[in-house]
């Protein structure tokens, strides 16, 4: 049986634990069995190191509920980064000993940027030789084989990411296939996929590939999913107000189960037969009180699908 779970919306908790503490509740009360919490939206780490008091007042916290629990590290890390690259490992570094601490297995991290989000308003779209990617890749590779050995206990899962307008290509993990040979590039048991299946849709749409066949390419490889929806339509960078993308199917609307357009059964059928990982709805804010009917509606989509199997 797949384990359906929720995300904490860090910006949403914006450091504040009461926040948490009221949304965990909500999770509670309407079902939900597993959470990933957002680090960074904890104030569980400051500059680039484990804050240490403020982890044992969320595990306290977190002693009251019952929940199976993954990490998202801080959406800034970026292990091609090239200004300061043992910053963003140490980040990282905090966030696997944030998930040791609270006997999370999974820790989600977005896979590396050849050129990082924070940096398109001032760096013209282009795109880098092949031979300085694959400098890229190697690079993220040895980072990673080198935090495997480091944390053999826990699984490192490496998010697809979403196209850009006006940047992409911007990372290699845009595409399926290039995410599987990074994965398999970096060798090792606990180094795998969080397949996010708005961001697929999106780059499906995007690069007009069959999100379906791509999934088949990858699916021995996914250990944790993020589960929501969207209408495929992709967005410039700077266009981040969803009251203004909806209307016109845009843009990364981590929206509840239903609401959009993904295909979300078709991907499960080819998921679930062999997935033992957590189904991770992560929806907007804007939509926190629809989390109880995203729950049911992944609910029947999973048992529709355990029922053809
Ligand atoms: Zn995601």
């Amino acid at each position: 049986m797949n384990i359906i779970g929720a995300s904490i919306d860090p910006v949403r908790i914006d450091g504040s634990l009461d926040r948490l503490n009221q949304d965990l509740q909500a999770f509670d009360t309407i079902g939900i069995q597993a959470v990933e919490l957002p680090v960074h939206g904890l104030d569980a780490i400051l500059n680039g190191t484990l804050h240490t008091s403020r982890t044992r007042q969320v595990m306290s916290l977190l002693s009251d509920f019952d929940f199976c629990y993954s990490i998202h590290s801080p959406n800034p890390v970026n292990l091609m980064d090239r200004k300061d690259p043992n910053l963003h490992k140490a980040v990282l570094e905090a966030s696997l000993d944030f998930a040791r601490q609270i006997h999370a297995h999974v820790v989600v991290l977005h896979s590396g940027r050849f050129i990082p989000e924070e940096e398109f308003a001032i760096t013209p779209a282009r795109s880098l030789t092949a031979s300085e990617q694959h400098r890229m890749l190697e690079a993220e590779a040895q980072l990673l084989k080198d935090l495997a050995g480091q944390y053999p206990d826990l699984m490192i899962a490496l998010e697809n990411a979403r196209p850009y307008l006006s940047q992409s290509p911007y990372t290699y993990a845009e595409h399926l296939g290039p995410l599987r040979e990074q994965v398999l590039r970096v060798n090792r048991d606990n180094v795998k996929i969080n397949l996010d299946f708005g961001h697929l849709f999106m780059a499906s749409k995007f690069y007009a590939f069959d999100p379906l066949t791509a999934v088949r390419q990858i699916k021995d490889l996914v250990v944790h999913t993020h589960v929501h929806d969207n209408f495929g339509g992709t967005v410039h960078h700077w266009e981040k107000q969803q009251t203004h993308q909806l209307p016109f199917g845009k843009g990364d609307s981590h929206m509840p189960v239903g609401f959009g357009q993904i295909p979300i059964q078709a991907i499960l059928d080819i998921l679930l037969p062999d997935y033992d990982g957590l189904l991770i709805m992560e929806l907007r804010s804007r939509y926190f009180s629809d989390t109880k009917t995203s729950l049911e509606n992944l609910s029947a989509l999973v048992a529709a699908s355990n029922g053809r199997t």
